[in-house]
């Protein structure tokens, strides 16, 4: 196969982190994206390059932002020579029922987890067009296929992100592009880990308690999904065994769709 490159958001810790690691695994040259400063994120990038031999970058644009949205391909297309691989997994949670939502949370957590993926989208796929090949995985969850309490503009978001991944798969069909979402159910990373600690503290039980009653309620599996089987799923969503699935929306929840 021949050399070819990827923009990971929100890559520089937990599910992203993991999927650039596969990407780069798989001989990807790389533009890593998260919200942490300069040095952080280039330290991630001697880490990529060390252990798999491949180009990587970093660049830091607050997703939340359209003109950094931009900014961030223009970059990637410019330094990686042009982007095969878009996966928008950059995201943030906020858990408070409707009534007490905070605006700003809302606000965020759309702009964050849906419109970035639409914003970079527009942007990536006229040269994927031009070239006749492209593959945008977008990382949705088991919110994007059902609803919990307190978790409305998350769930909104993620719904809406399988959504866009259903039109973009569709507008895109015959070009060779192909853009699908996975849909984790719980994966221990520090945003699940601020679940846990809370649900804790509120229910005055151990950490490791909490983690128990958190998978019970929702994985049959009774076990997370990793970050790793997340990066391996995007590696075959990238292949050519892939060539003919678009617009799906794979479950990877131990089961808590299924129910
Ligand atoms: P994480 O908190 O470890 O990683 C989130 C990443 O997004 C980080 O790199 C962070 O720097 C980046 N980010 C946050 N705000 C940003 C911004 N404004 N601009 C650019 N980057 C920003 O969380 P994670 O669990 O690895 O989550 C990754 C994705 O997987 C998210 O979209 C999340 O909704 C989804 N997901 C996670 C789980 C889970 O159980 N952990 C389950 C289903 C879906």
């Amino acid at each position: 196969m021949e050399k070819r490159s990827a923009v990971v958001t929100g890559s520089t810790s937990g599910i992203g982190w993991e999927i650039a690691r596969a990407l780069a695994g798989n001989g990807y040259s790389l533009m890593l994206n998260g919200a942490v400063t300069g040095d952080a994120g280039e330290q991630k990038c001697v880490e990529i390059r060390k252990e798999f031999g491949v180009a990587a970058q970093f660049n830091g644009a607050d997703l939340a932002d359209i003109e950094q949205c931009a900014k961030l391909i223009a970059q990637a297309d410019e330094n990686l020579g042009r982007i095969d691989v878009l996966v928008n997994n950059a995201g943030i949670q906020h858990v408070a029922p409707i009534e007490s939502f905070p605006v700003k949370w809302w606000d965020a957590i759309l702009a964050i987890n849906l419109s970035a993926a639409f914003h970079l989208m527009q942007h990536t796929l006229p040269g994927m067009r031009a070239r006749g090949w492209g593959r945008i995985v977008n990382i949705a969850s088991a919110h994007g296929l059902v609803g919990s309490p307190g978790k409305s503009a998350y769930v909104a978001a993620k719904h809406g992100l399988v959504g866009l991944t259903k039109v973009a798969a569709l507008e895109t069909a015959a070009s060779g592009i192909t853009c699908n979402c996975i849909c984790p159910g719980w994966v221990k990373t520090p945003l699940v880990d601020e679940q846990i600690i809370t649900r804790a503290a509120s229910e005055g039980i151990t950490v490791e308690q909490a983690q128990a009653n958190l998978l019970r309620d929702k994985h049959p599996s009774e076990r997370f999904t990793t970050a790793t089987q997340i990066g391996a799923m995007v590696v075959f969503l990238c292949s050519e065994a892939a060539d003919n699935i678009t617009g799906a929306a794979f479950a990877m929840d131990g089961g808590w769709t299924a129910q």
